[in-house]
């Protein structure tokens, strides 16, 4: 694996990929990478070569009193994680390379990006838009991997993509969670003991979600309701949100007869969560994914 650090270098090795008409496939990452992202890579595997995994803890994204500087760093497990699954780059550019003194300029995807996380994170996704539409410039590739974990991050990225008329072809991919069920994520290094076990409340309001849509509820109201009851018997969990909304414009959904996802956003202790659950009509029943 190749380990790039300069931008020019990541362009050249790219336009010589593609000249070789072979098929680009790019992770973008922050790193301290779990198996959430390993799945990507090996999706991106399955279809790509060269696969490209970014790792940049981009500062656009945070806001001020976020956790930019103590979010995890492993580089160097990180590199052992992405040589061992065979990924052929590993483009880690330091952040004056990304954003060198002067720099003016972002991306705002109007709309979609003030809801639901942007209404509890300003700024955020102007930051993973800017820093996705640089990366696919960088990279130019073919295939982009995303994890469904970020469901309205990788709707606002497709609206991005369309607008501006970006061939990279968007893929979504399962969360990956652990034995209990709590989506991986590189915050869940943040939980201490007690907050480890509380941070299940999150996956226990999706199921508590999909075994009323099972037993037949249709009400967005009342499996708010069920959602919103197993967050607040969970010790030391402050609910942000739970909503259920339309899968392509993130409005709050009416009814269940299109495909939704329940969506929800946590403080445990002082780490902040998501996590979500898509709700898909399928013939005469539903399908819920969680
Ligand atoms: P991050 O490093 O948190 O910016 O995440 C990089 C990519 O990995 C994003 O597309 C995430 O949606 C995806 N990802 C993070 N956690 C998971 C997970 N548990 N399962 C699947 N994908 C994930």
């Amino acid at each position: 694996m190749e380990i790039v650090r300069t931008i020019s270098w990541m362009k050249q090795a790219a336009r010589d990929a593609r000249r070789q008409e072979r098929v680009i496939g790019l992770v973008p990452t922050m790193g301290a990478l779990h198996e959430g992202h390993l799945s990507l890579v090996r999706e991106a595997q399955k279809q790509c070569s060269p696969v490209i995994v970014s790792i940049f803890v981009n500062p656009k994204q945070f806001g001020p009193g976020e956790d930019l500087a103590k979010y995890p760093r492993t580089f160097e497990a990180d590199r052992q994680a992405l040589e061992n699954a065979g990924v052929d780059y590993a483009f880690v550019p330091p952040a004056e390379e990304m954003y060198p003194a002067g720099f003016r300029t972002s991306v705002t995807v109007e709309g979609l990006s003030e809801r639901l996380e942007g209404r509890s994170r300003p700024g955020h996704f102007r930051g993973v838009a800017t820093v996705v539409l640089k990366l696919f410039e960088i990279v130019q590739p073919h295939f982009a991997f995303f994890g469904r974990k970020d469901a309205q991050q990788a709707l606002i990225l497709r609206q991005m993509a369309s607008d501006l008329n970006l061939d990279a072809q968007m893929v979504l991919c399962p969360i990956i969670r652990e034995a209990d069920g709590l989506a991986l994520s590189s915050r869940n290094a943040y939980l201490k003991g007690e907050e480890r076990r509380a941070a299940t409340a999150l996956y226990r309001s999706l199921e508590a979600t999909r075994r009323e849509i099972g037993a037949g509820e249709r009400d967005v109201a009342r499996l708010l309701g069920a959602m919103r009851s197993v967050m607040e018997a969970a010790p030391g969990v402050a609910l942000d949100y739970a909503e259920i909304v339309d899968a392509d414009r993130f409005e709050p959904a009416v009814g269940l007869r299109k495909a939704c996802y329940a969506l929800i956003a946590a403080r445990v202790g002082t780490t902040r969560l998501i996590d979500n659950a898509l709700i898909e009509p399928e013939g005469d029943t539903i399908r819920v994914t969680v």
